[in-house]
């Protein structure tokens, strides 16, 4: 249910509307938009009439929402979600790129990787100190230690960290260093994870399942909005099909339907979802123009020796001629971008 206020609504009145959905063991969600407010109701709406809120002062209009997922909904907030985070902005009109190296593997490498991409002008370095890997015995990660490398990179060189949290023990860890705590493909589902980052104040990049649907990842992120967090960039990352030549297949079709269903900003990994270094620039660039509001991309400096998803994995120099290629396509799709790539 949504309660539409009236515009300079005053606190008090906001405050009575708030107290009447929580006696009736029903929880408020605030939603600004650029002009007025709305509150969400989440929880056994059913007991809820339309008519008790619309007889209150300064409520506007009160209607249902019709999906099953409700927060992240469009009926629910129409306005993209624009998050503000650090100077650069996910969802708005600018393309935010998130990039770095599948996973730190040593306190050189990503340094020298950070180092590189800051040169460029990408301000989010993404890097997995927590693995989750289809094998046990493939690497799993530095773990402590490597939050302990991206913790001296976000020191040193003023960059912000995207890194992934693999479960609930771990997370506090990761909370404390991560700009933006990634949940994985393999964790979409993983309904404690997802209520557990929702009590945070982290800004979240969750990646939809392997197999999941569209309609299975809103509702995910339906769970962390859910507890309070409503600061989520969606994330398509290729699901599984029949076909063989690519590692999975990156399912675009999913950014204009979700742009239409979702206020949510939604993101997409090239790199996941095709999985072949040399095909991951020309999906980054169908996803621009498509609507994506950015994108994550993995770069290793030594992509043949890297600890995992090497062969996926662009060099310094591809990934900044994608960057470039990126920044002309910008206009075309009304966007401007925040990093800087050669001009010619
Ligand atoms: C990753 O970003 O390195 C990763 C493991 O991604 P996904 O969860 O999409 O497989
Ligand atoms: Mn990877």
């Amino acid at each position: 249910m949504v309660i539409m206020m009236k515009l300079n609504a005053p606190e008090e009145d906001i405050q009575k509307v708030k107290e009447k959905i929580l006696s009736k063991g029903c929880k408020p969600h605030t939603i600004i938009g650029s002009e007025k407010m709305a509150i969400g109701v989440t929880g056994q709406t059913t007991q809820l009439t339309e008519g008790e809120f619309l007889l209150m002062s300064s409520v506007e209009d009160v209607y249902r929402v019709s999906k099953p997922y409700k927060l992240v909904s469009r009926e629910m907030k129409t306005e993209d979600t624009v998050i503000n985070l650090n100077g650069s902005t996910f969802g708005g009109n600018e393309i935010a790129i998130i990039a770095g190296p599948c996973s730190v593997e040593s306190r050189q490498q990503i340094f020298d990787i950070a180092g590189e991409l800051k040169e460029m002008g990408i301000k989010f370095l993404r890097a997995g100190a927590y693995k989750p890997r289809t094998s046990p015995y493939a690497f799993q990660g530095l773990k402590e230690k490597g939050l302990e490398y991206l913790a001296d990179v976000k020191k040193e060189l003023g960059m912000s960290i995207v890194t992934e949290a693999k479960d609930t023990q771990t997370l506090p860890m990761i909370s404390e260093i991560a700009d933006i705590i990634q949940v994985g493909a393999r964790n979409m589902q993983n309904f404690s994870l997802l209520e557990a980052v929702g009590e945070l104040p982290n800004p979240v990049l969750l990646k939809r399942g392997l197999a999941a649907t569209i309609e299975d990842l809103l509702m995910s992120a339906e769970y962390i909005l859910s507890q309070g967090n409503y600061n989520v960039i969606l994330c398509e990352r290729g699901i599984r099909t029949f076909e063989t030549h690519t590692r999975n297949t990156l399912d675009l079709n999913a950014v204009p339907v979700i742009k239409k269903h979702s206020h949510l900003p939604i993101f997409v990994d090239p790199s996941h979802g095709i999985g072949i270094w040399d095909k991951v620039t020309p999906m980054a660039m169908a996803a621009i123009a498509c609507g994506a509001d950015g994108l994550i991309i993995e770069v290793h400096n030594h992509p043949e020796n890297a600890l995992s998803d090497g062969f996926q994995s662009l060099t310094p120099k591809n990934f900044k001629q994608l960057l470039n290629k990126v920044e002309q396509l910008a206009p075309i799709v009304d966007k401007k971008v925040n990093f800087y790539a050669e001009q010619n």
